[in-house]
């Protein structure tokens, strides 16, 4: 290993057929893929934009047996904030990615097929030894995240049946560029969904390698659906922050539902973006006040823990009391009935929660450790 073509080498004798909901043969020896919204036709020989999914004589090989990485977090870092406060997110990362964005903060397993400084090897497993590994240490929900779970949504499916059928909910955290085949694939199997909705321009996502209409399609079919869907938004200054982009975003998303979580984040410097400045917390204060008047009702900033005044913690719609307070991802307080409404006026807070706090059994990332991979 070491070079490029090794790592691809690596990856290419850990695959499987692709799901027949995910593929299509377009003539011969030419297949579609669908699952995202590239929806690439790909001759034989050729690999997808995502460059995980590839045709080898007419059969579409897709990522199987392996792990990119794993990580524990707390849900919040996801970040879900209506769905089991406080909870462990097992988390595991696949290779690759279809879009290619010069900011990205998973870089070492999004773009490893594309930049050659971005290499990280894969790590056998099973979806049994995921699940088994989550429950021992704890967690309540196993998450494909990191790189976009979409691409590789056989091997989450596979993931998570054994996860259901150890008592865990599932989440995708993703870049929402889906098709209708795919969430129909996933749907029986996935309980949580964020979608990072990154702009709300068609040629700022042409710039990062997407298009605008297949997210926003996406977002209002996983809402449809009732999957738990929660929003993200990178708020890049320069980029998509103007008041105009940031009121079209989430007067959109409103539409959708006043009462889908809409978290607007901190950009920091990395990766190849280093032109903007960095996010202030007047920049996200003032964009959740944007996303308050065009009618959403849970407005979250983040990435400044204490600095971005009571856009931490969770109010009430109905009576404006505390419900949930956070500093950062460590929850403060919990006063949720067991039936997930508001302990002083009754309303029903949209969610998916427990009958009552469990505990948090971290605020911050952790990885399970060697030793526990070694297990694997
Ligand atoms: S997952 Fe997307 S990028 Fe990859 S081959 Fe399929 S349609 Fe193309």
């Amino acid at each position: 290993m070491g070079t490029m073509t090794t790592l691809a080498d690596v990856l290419e004798a850990r695959t499987a057929l692709a799901a027949p909901e995910l593929v299509e043969t377009i003539s011969n020896d030419r297949v579609r893929c669908y699952a995202c919204g590239h929806e690439c036709p790909i001759p034989d020989g050729a690999v997808g934009v995502c460059k995980v999914r590839f045709n080898r004589g007419g059969a579409l090989h897709v990522p199987w047996g392996y792990v990119g990485g794993i990580q524990c977090d707390p849900i919040e870092k996801k970040p879900f904030f209506h769905a089991h406060p406080g909870a462990l997110a097992y988390s595991f990362g696949m290779l690759g990615c279809d879009l290619h964005c010069s900011y990205c903060q998973n870089w070492v397993t999004s773009q490893a097929l594309r930049d050659p400084s971005a290499v990280s090897p894969p790590i056998d497993t099973s979806p049994r030894r995921l699940a088994e590994d989550a429950r021992r240490l704890g967690a309540r929900v196993l998450v494909s995240t990191y790189n976009e779970p979409l691409i590789t949504s056989e091997w989450a499916v596979e993931i998570f049946k054994e996860a259901r059928a150890a008592n865990l909910l599932t989440a995708y955290v993703s870049n929402g560029n889906g098709t209708a085949r795919v969430l129909d694939y996933i749907r029986p199997w996935i309980d949580l969904y964020k979608v990072d909705l990154k702009s709300f321009d068609d040629r700022h996502y042409r710039q990062l390698g997407g298009r605008l209409e297949p997210i926003l399609r996406t977002i209002r079919a996983l809402h449809e659906m009732g999957i738990w869907l929660e929003i993200v938004t990178l708020l890049i200054p320069g980029f998509n922050s103007s008041d105009d982009e940031i009121t079209r975003l989430t007067s959109f998303l409103a539409s959708v539902s006043p009462f889908v979580p809409w978290h607007v984040t901190a950009f920091h410097k990395d990766y190849r973006m280093n032109d903007p400045e960095n996010t202030t917390p007047e920049m996200l204060i003032h964009a959740a006040k944007i996303a308050k008047a065009a009618g959403l009702n849970y407005v979250y900033a983040g990435n400044i823990p204490g600095g971005v005044g009571d856009l931490e913690n969770t109010w009430c719609h109905e009576c404006r009391a505390l419900l949930i307070e956070r500093y950062g991802y460590f929850i403060q307080q919990y006063r949720l009935t067991p039936d997930g409404a508001c302990p002083d006026c009754g309303a029903a807070i949209p969610g998916r929660w427990g009958r009552q706090f469990e505990g948090q059994l971290t605020s911050t990332p952790f990885l399970p450790g060697s030793r526990r991979l070694r297990v694997f």
